[in-house]
């Protein structure tokens, strides 16, 4: 074992993202793995995606929609075999510039101090080994994984003891491009237009760590299939070849913030026990 790492037989993880179904495309095939593993999974989300799609009326209305947005989460993780799924209770923020983005119930207008310390006392709560939270560039930008990984990472930061190995879930740019080539070949209309998917994205060298999930991959796809109101059987993923969708989820990719003040710490991801 190298010098400073701990007996890692069992790891305690915690996930927070912004909202349910967040968890499920960027590592849920990780979380998976994790959970088949031994090792113990928490799930947080911040807000209750209030504001989501809704595929189909019959599934949910605008008002009910944040209800039934945590009974799909708790299903997605039950799939996955994770039973400690906690909601901050954050209204959705929407997208910049909407009324959304203005409510005062929403995440975007929360008091930074005070989600932070909702956050702080989850670590002092769980103390994880792990967590994982959105990038900095928050995929495609949503005003809430912006502010989910501000939150998750100042609270981790502040830790003096004990610092869990701080995991961003990224979506590299040549993933974009490569869903959006694929997508423009079978003739399926994108879900943005090229010029905003170069915009979007990580940079590929920003990645230090790269996972192959394909033996989770089942599960992951099981548990994204909860967040039914989420899945728009018309939209252009439904759209896409299941093979192409297959082997595009079974990839994750992530970056391991070191602590600023030194002492790097190794990737445990690179090599799960
Ligand atoms: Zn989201």
């Amino acid at each position: 074992m190298p010098q400073g790492s701990k007996e890692i037989s069992e790891l305690t993880v915690l996930s927070i993202f912004a909202h349910p179904d967040d968890e499920a495309f960027g590592s849920g095939g990780t979380l998976a793995e994790l959970v088949q593993k031994g090792h113990k999974v928490t799930a947080v989300c911040a807000t209750n995606g209030d504001v989501g799609e809704i595929s189909d009326p019959a599934l949910a209305t605008p008002e009910n929609l944040w209800q039934v947005r945590q009974e799909e989460m708790q299903r997605a993780m039950a799939v996955m075999g994770i039973t400690d799924v906690r909601f901050l209770g954050y209204r959705d923020s929407g997208m910049d510039g909407t009324p959304d983005n203005e409510n005062p119930a929403c995440l975007f207008q929360a008091d930074p101090s005070k989600v932070e310390a909702e956050v702080s006392a989850l670590l002092d709560e769980l103390k994880p080994d792990i967590v994982f939270t959105h990038d900095p560039t928050g995929g495609y930008g949503h005003p809430d994984h912006l502010t989910t990984y501000q939150r998750a990472t100042a609270a981790v930061e502040a830790m003096t003891n004990d610092r869990p190995h701080l995991y961003y879930v990224c979506f590299p740019k040549s993933n974009f491009r490569k869903l959006w080539q694929e997508m423009t070949d079978a003739g399926i209309t994108p879900p943005f237009a090229k010029e905003e998917m170069e915009k979007i994205g990580s940079p590929d060298d920003y990645l230090t760590t790269v996972r192959d999930v394909s033996e989770y991959v089942d599960i992951k796809k099981e548990s994204l299939n909860c967040h039914q109101t989420q899945l728009d059987p018309n939209g252009p993923f439904s759209a896409m070849a299941p093979e192409f969708m297959t082997a595009w989820m079974s990839t994750e990719y992530f970056y391991l913030n070191q602590p600023k003040g030194g002492g790097s710490q190794e990737d445990i991801l690179a090599e799960l026990p």
